[in-house]
């Protein structure tokens, strides 16, 4: 049996008296879109800082593609297929698309550049410096740098946040594509329910730092605790 792309077992997080995360387990299988969601403060990026290597559990175990990598440092993270995305983009501001993704692609000796940039729709504006590209471009710059070394495992933390919602459904179609495409499996943390519920194969739901819900999108939605979670924030 093959292992799953990502395997988390009773992690545990805290930070000072909080806890962030109380006992959370779940596996994404290779080449699933995993969608997790959660009211603010349910840990969602907790999730995706101890798996990527950001911030040490203080129990629990995190596996990917079969190998054991709690409390590894995010370059070992990265140099075994994983990467990730941030709430806040991680671009500078002053390099332009180009050379961001050189710097990006060093470490891999990467020669797929203008492949993702066409992916994301930018190779218009390679000699473009970040700070002068739109808001959009921006956001998408961001997954461009994510991508670039081919990782197996994607975690995104909020993706479409700021997109219109031409763009986030744009943005949707493209993840869809990706992995179907290049198998890449992906971690999904998005508030926009209409981007979750139409790509993810899965979705697992966080309240307080636990799983409240977890299914198929359809059983999901319509899951009386996770309408209590978030009523008042989702309508
Ligand atoms: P989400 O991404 O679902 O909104 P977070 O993972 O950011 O939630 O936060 C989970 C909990 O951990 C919240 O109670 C938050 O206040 C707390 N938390 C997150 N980051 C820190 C930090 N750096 N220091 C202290 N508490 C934090
Ligand atoms: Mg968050």
């Amino acid at each position: 049996m093959t292992a799953p792309a990502l395997s988390i077992e009773n992690l545990h997080v805290r930070y000072g008296g909080v806890h962030a995360l109380a006992g959370v387990s779940f596996n994404v299988g290779s080449g699933e879109i995993r969608g997790l969601i959660g009211p603010n403060g349910s840990g969602k990026s907790t999730c995706i800082d101890s798996i990527s290597g950001r911030k040490r559990p203080a129990g629990g175990r995190i596996s990917i593609f079969g190998k054991d990598v709690t409390g590894l440092k995010p370059a070992q993270c990265r140099a075994l297929g994983l990467s990730r995305s941030f709430q806040r983009t991680s671009i500078f501001p002053l390099l332009t698309v180009r050379h961001q993704i050189d710097l990006a692609a060093r470490p891999f000796d990467d020669r797929n550049a203008d492949h993702v940039l066409d992916t994301f729709g930018l190779l218009d504006c390679k000699d473009v410096v970040a700070s002068e590209l739109g808001y959009g471009q921006q956001r998408r710059l961001d997954l461009a740098l994510a991508l670039v070394g081919s990782p197996k495992l994607l975690l995104l933390d909020e993706p479409a946040a700021g997109l219109s919602r031409e763009e986030s459904l744009v943005l949707a179609q493209t993840l869809r594509t990706l992995a179907r495409d290049a198998g890449i499996t992906v971690l999904l943390v998005e508030h926009d329910m209409e981007v979750i519920f139409g790509i993810s194969d899965h979705v697992t739901v966080f309240d307080t730092g636990r799983i409240i819900a977890d299914g198929k999108p359809t059983s999901v939605r319509s899951n009386p605790l996770v309408k209590k979670a978030y009523l008042g924030s989702e309508g």
